[in-house]
């Protein structure tokens, strides 16, 4: 069944490998299979107070990122989150239904609350309010998040149930997360234990050049070799294998496995290998986004567009919610 999709972007950090072969793909994938809205989440990034200078630099870069790498704006609705003011009138209506206990109790306004303890902000508080309304003003059925964003879809689906009830109106249908199933991969990160992130220093961006995704590999944790055939792997090994099973041809994959198996494998060669395979599956897209980037009349008229038909959508249902609510013009 073709289903609404909504998922929202975050502006901050560049892309890495994680988001790439973790999430993305299967946007892109996706986007042809159902009907999917993609917003770069710019209001959101105010809880936690970016400076004027960075605040559009920060959406062009990812807004560049993410159509480099395949989101197709031909196909997807592709927005920018302040583009959209019913998406605000949204969240002061969703606002008057969220209780202080509740939005205390979120797991991601307690974590927010240590990091940032001198900015406590009632945009923080109400961050799953903002979320509930990105979401619901499409009227989305699926939404893909990630383990740390379940409890706010939880949240979302409350605040849905909770205007229904109290307009006696069935307006918002309550979303449910998109499953990709076996289709979500985990990406390593390259210090030997963990995922890739982009704060853990352990990661290889979209934008990295040559260089640097050599450097990056080669200092990759890697430890000595096996001594006995066919001897289980450590972590840090299965990480490189899992990325090389990414970005190389199963050939490749083979002969590596191979030569650990009979321990003549060099380290210094499957990195070498991994670094040249990263680089040539990233160079199309950082060419990309290069391009992308210094073409301001196509991000300009792509997130034109993609307002245009967001705002379609958005409107259609803040006239629903304006008429339960009993909002009225003279
Ligand atoms: P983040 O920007 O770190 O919040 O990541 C955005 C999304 O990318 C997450 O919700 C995950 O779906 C995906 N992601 C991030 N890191 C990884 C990783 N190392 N492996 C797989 N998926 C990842």
């Amino acid at each position: 069944m073709k289903e609404t999709v909504l998922s929202g972007i975050r502006p901050t950090g560049n892309l890495h490998l994680g988001n790439y072969f973790g999430a993305l793909r299967n946007f892109i994938k996706m986007q042809y299979e159902h009907q999917c809205f993609f917003f770069i989440a710019d209001l959101h990034s105010l809880t936690t107070h970016p400076k004027p200078d960075d605040f559009h630099g920060n959406v062009r870069r990812v807004l560049a990122e993410y159509l480099a790498a395949g989101l197709d704006p031909e196909v997807a609705t592709i927005f920018v989150q302040s583009d959209i003011p019913e998406v605000s009138e949204l969240y002061v209506l969703l606002n008057m239904l969220a209780y202080k206990g509740e939005l205390e109790r979120t797991a991601s306004f307690k974590e927010k609350v240590r990091k940032q303890e001198d900015n406590v902000n009632a945009g923080l508080l109400t961050y799953p309010v903002l979320m509930a309304a990105d979401i619901l003003i499409h009227r989305p059925t699926k939404v893909p998040v990630g383990k740390d964003q379940e409890q706010h879809l939880e949240m979302t689906r409350v605040l849905a149930r909770r205007f229904n009830n109290l307009y006696g109106q069935e307006i918002f249908p309550e979303p449910t997360a998109f499953n990709f199933g076996s289709d979500l991969l985990k990406i390593p990160g390259l210090d030997g234990s963990g995922k890739m992130g982009k704060s853990e220093g352990n990661g290889i961006f979209l934008a990295d050049d040559e260089k640097t995704i050599h450097k990056k590999v080669m200092r990759a944790v890697t430890g000595s070799g096996p001594t006995e055939p066919n001897s289980a792997m450590p972590e840090s090994i299965q990480n490189i294998f899992t990325l090389l099973r990414v970005v190389s041809t199963p050939d490749t994959v083979q002969y590596f496995l191979d030569k650990y198996n009979d321990c003549s494998i060099r380290y210094g060669d499957l990195k070498k290998q991994l670094a040249e395979d990263i680089y040539k599956l990233t160079l199309p897209i950082r060419e990309r986004i290069e391009a992308i980037s210094a073409d301001n009349d196509y991000l300009h008229r792509i997130t034109k567009h993609g307002a245009e038909k967001a705002r379609e959508s958005a409107q259609a249902t803040l006239k629903l919610v304006r008429g339960a609510v009993g909002i009225k013009r003279f």
